[in-house]
């Protein structure tokens, strides 16, 4: 394997799982010194297309037994992932995703902007004027500290 980032050690990860025995990871400098130290750990199901929301939805099921996998804590919780929206173009498109993503099981669902700023953030209609409707998963989101990981 070649890189030692999130794709590389998880890909490792599974072989050696799997039961192949010479598995070896080349990092040119430390291991998560690319891009995956930079993440911000947000762990999303909400896509608008089938193939990645059916990864994402395979991913979070690895992500939500991550400890018991490999002794290891990643600071997981579940918290939400609430997209703002702003123009109407915007939430024909978020509408069309949602669809897609409740027909695949993932639990989204629309908020109003005053169901957004009520239940979720403080987030008002008032205070943003321009905002449409608000798309958001409720369960199925995550945030994990991507380097432990
Ligand atoms: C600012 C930022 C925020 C992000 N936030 C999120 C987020 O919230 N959620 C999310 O899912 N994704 C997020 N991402 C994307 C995510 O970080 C990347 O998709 C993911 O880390 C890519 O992993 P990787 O293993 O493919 O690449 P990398 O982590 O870049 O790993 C590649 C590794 O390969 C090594 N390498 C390269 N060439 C060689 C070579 N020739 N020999 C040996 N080693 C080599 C590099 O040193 C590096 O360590 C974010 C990215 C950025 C930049």
């Amino acid at each position: 394997m070649v890189g030692g980032g999130a794709l590389g050690a998880s890909a490792a990860f599974h072989l050696r799982r799997l039961g192949v025995r010479d598995v070896v990871l080349l990092e040119r400098d430390a291991l998560a010194s690319g891009s995956t130290s930079k993440s911000a750990g947000g762990i999303r199901t909400q896509f608008a297309d089938e193939l990645n929301v059916r990864i994402a939805l395979r991913s979070l099921e690895e992500f939500e037994r991550f400890e018991q996998l490999t002794g290891t804590g990643i600071s997981f919780r579940q918290h939400g992932y609430l997209f703002l929206l702003d123009n109407d173009e915007d939430v024909a498109t978020f509408r069309a995703a949602l669809a897609l993503q409740q027909s695949l099981g993932v639990q989204s669902r629309e908020l109003t902007p005053a169901e957004a700023g009520t239940d979720i953030v403080t987030v008002s209609a008032e205070e943003h004027p321009r905002l449409r409707g608000a798309a958001m998963l409720v369960a199925a989101l995550a945030f994990a500290a991507p380097v432990v990981a």
